[in-house]
C-alpha cells in the first residue's frame, strides 16, 4: 500500500491495533458461541469487557484523534484508497467521539443485563421479565441517537451504524413496496394446486443421518471454493460467521436430524459470507478497508449463494444426483421437481429464521415498523405483544399463540440492537440486483447446470469482494449494476420463480 503522507501512514499503523485488538475479540467471540464451558461465562465476559475497553481506549487516545483530524483535512490530496480509509474511519469514530463514555458503559451493563432476562422470558413465556429492560435499552438508543446526530427522524441515526447513510425514509419505500406486492404473491402461492400444508419428505416420521448431513455440507462448501485451509468449519446452535483474518474465516452450521435442509441451506449461506472475507484484496489487511462493507452488502453475499444459487432450481437439477447419492433411501425415487419444491416450499410460518423467500421480508417489514415507531414514541413498549400479534395476522396471516413465538423471538433487541434489521432486507434486494449484471455478463443458467460456481466466484470477486470496503454501499450497487438500489429486482426475481414454481 502506497502513502501519500507520513501523517497517513501513521494514522493506519496505529489502527492497526485497534484491527488487531478487534481480532483478538472475534476469536473470544467465536470460542464463546462453540466451545465455552457453562461455567465459563463469567470469565469470557470480563475477558471481553476488558478488551472492549482497550479498543475504546485506543479509539479514544488523543494522538489518533489528532491525527485522524490532520489527515481529514488535507483528505483532497489523498489516493482513492486512502480517502476511503479516513472516510471510513471517521464514520466508526463517530460512535466513540459523539456518545459519552458513561453512556457506552450503560448500554454496555444494560443489555448484559437484558440478554439474561431474555432468555428467562423466552423460556418462562413470560415478555413482563423482559419490558423493563427493553424500555431501558430504547431509552438508551434515543440517547445514542440525539448524540449521534440526524436530520429527519433519530432511527437514521440508528440506523447509519449498520449500514452507511440508510435512512428510515429509504426503509419506508422498500418496505411499503415489498408488503403490498409479497403479500399478493402469497395469495397466489396458497391457491396454487402444488402447495401443500406439509411435506412427505421431511419431518419427525424421517431420519437423516447427521454424518452425512456434514458430509453434504462438505461437498457444498468445496464446490463453492471456500478455502477450508483459510478456515475452520464447525457447529453451534445458531450458525454464524467469524471473520478473524483474511486467513481465518469460520463459519458453523445446524443441523435437524429429520431434514437435510436446514444445515444444507446453512451451510451455503455462511460460506457465502466468509466467501467475501476470504475474497477482500490483501493489500488491504489490517487497514480500515480490510473487510466487508456494510451488514447489507455482507447479507447479499450470503444470500446470493443460499437462494439465488442454492435455492435455483437450475441448481437443484444438478444438486438431485448428489442428494439422492447421500440420501439414497430417502430420495432415490424422488422425481427432480419434487426435490426443487421441497427446497422452495413456501409457507407463512411465525419464525422468521425458518421463514420462506416469500415471507421472508414481511417478518422484516414488521420488525422494522416497530423499531421505528419505539424510537420515535409511536407506541409504548408495553404494547408490543399484542402489536406484534396484529401484525404477523396481517401481513403473513398467521398469530402466534406465546410471546415465545412472537416478541420475544429474536436476540437482537436484548442485545440492544436497534436498526440492524433492515439490513437483512437490503442483502435480499442487493443480491437480486447484483444477480441481475451478473446474468448479462455470465451465463448463469448454464453454469449452476453444469454446477459451475468456481465462473460465478470469479465475477463476484473482481466486482464486489476484492474492494472490502473501498466503496460504500451505495457507490458499489452503483459501480456493479449501474443504478441505484431498488426493490424491483427483488420482486420480479420473486415473483417470476414462484409463479412458475407453483403454477
Ligand atoms: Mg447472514
Amino acid at each position: 500500500m502506497h502513502y501519500t503522507n507520513t501523517h497517513t501512514r501513521k494514522l493506519v499503523e496505529q489502527y492497526r491495533e485497534i484491527s488487531l485488538l478487534n481480532k483478538t475479540k472475534a476469536l473470544l467471540d467465536w470460542d464463546l458461541n462453540v466451545n465455552l464451558p457453562p461455567k465459563a461465562s463469567e470469565a469470557r465476559a470480563a475477558q471481553m469487557a476488558q478488551l472492549t475497553s482497550l479498543i475504546t481506549d485506543r479509539w479514544l487516545d488523543s494522538g489518533f484523534k489528532s491525527l485522524l483530524e490532520k489527515v481529514t483535512e488535507k483528505k483532497d490530496t489523498l489516493t482513492q484508497p486512502e480517502q476511503a480509509m479516513v472516510r471510513n474511519l471517521n464514520w466508526s469514530a463517530k460512535y466513540y467521539y459523539r456518545v459519552p463514555k458513561e453512556l457506552i458503559v450503560e448500554f454496555s451493563k444494560t443489555t448484559s443485563e437484558a440478554f439474561m432476562a431474555w432468555q428467562q422470558a423466552k423460556k418462562e413465556d413470560n415478555f413482563k421479565l423482559f419490558l423493563p429492560h427493553l424500555t431501558k435499552i430504547i431509552k438508551l438508543n434515543q440517547l445514542t441517537a440525539e448524540h449521534l446526530g440526524f436530520t429527519d427522524n433519530p432511527y437514521d441515526a440508528l440506523l447509519d451504524q449498520f449500514e452507511q447513510g440508510l435512512t428510515t425514509q429509504q426503509c419506508k419505500i422498500m418496505f411499503e413496496h415489498l408488503r403490498t406486492e409479497l403479500t399478493t404473491l402469497l395469495k397466489v402461492i396458497q391457491k396454487s394446486k402444488h402447495h401443500r400444508e406439509s411435506l412427505d419428505l421431511v419431518g419427525e416420521k424421517h431420519h437423516y443421518s447427521l454424518k452425512r448431513q456434514r458430509q453434504l455440507s462438505q461437498f457444498a462448501l468445496k464446490k463453492l471454493g471456500y478455502d477450508i485451509q483459510a478456515g475452520h468449519f464447525g457447529q453451534s446452535a445458531h450458525p454464524f460467521t467469524t471473520n478473524i483474518h483474511r486467513l481465518d474465516v469460520r463459519i458453523t452450521t445446524w443441523y435437524d436430524r429429520h431434514d437435510p435442509r436446514p444445515s444444507l441451506m446453512a451451510t451455503i449461506h455462511e460460506a457465502g459470507h466468509a466467501l467475501y472475507e476470504q475474497g477482500v484484496s490483501e493489500e488491504y489487511d489490517l487497514t480500515p478497508l480490510d473487510s466487508g462493507v456494510s451488514l447489507g452488502i455482507h447479507e447479499s453475499q450470503s444470500r446470493f449463494w443460499e437462494n439465488q444459487v442454492g435455492r435455483n432450481p437450475i441448481f437443484l437439477h444438478f444438486m438431485t444426483p448428489v442428494l439422492q447419492a447421500f440420501f439414497p433411501e430417502q430420495l432415490a425415487d424422488v422425481p427432480e421437481e419434487e426435490i426443487s419444491r421441497l427446497f422452495n416450499h413456501v409457507q407463512p410460518s411465525l419464525t422468521r429464521v425458518e421463514a420462506d423467500e416469500v415471507t421472508y421480508n414481511l417478518h422484516l417489514a414488521l420488525r422494522y415498523e416497530l423499531e421505528e415507531a419505539l424510537i420515535t414514541n409511536k407506541i409504548k413498549p408495553k404494547d408490543l405483544s399484542e402489536i406484534w400479534k396484529a401484525k404477523m395476522k396481517e401481513y403473513i396471516g398467521v398469530v402466534p399463540m406465546t410471546d415465545r413465538e412472537g416478541v420475544l423471538q429474536d436476540v437482537h433487541w436484548s442485545y440492544g440492537v436497534f436498526g440492524y434489521f433492515p439490513t437483512y432486507t437490503l442483502g435480499n434486494l442487493y443480491a437480486a440486483q447484483f444477480t441481475q449484471t451478473l446474468k448479462k455478463e455470465l451465463p448463469l443458467d448454464e453454469l449452476l447446470r453444469r454446477g459451475d460456481l468456481g465462473t460465478v466466484l470469479s465475477w463476484l470477486r473482481e466486482n464486489i469482494h476484492q474492494h472490502g470496503s473501498l466503496y460504500w454501499p451505495d457507490e458499489l450497487v452503483k459501480r456493479v449494476s449501474g443504478e441505484e438500489l431498488t426493490a424491483t429486482y427483488l420482486v420480479d426475481y420473486l415473483n417470476t420463480k414462484y409463479r412458475s414454481i407453483y403454477s
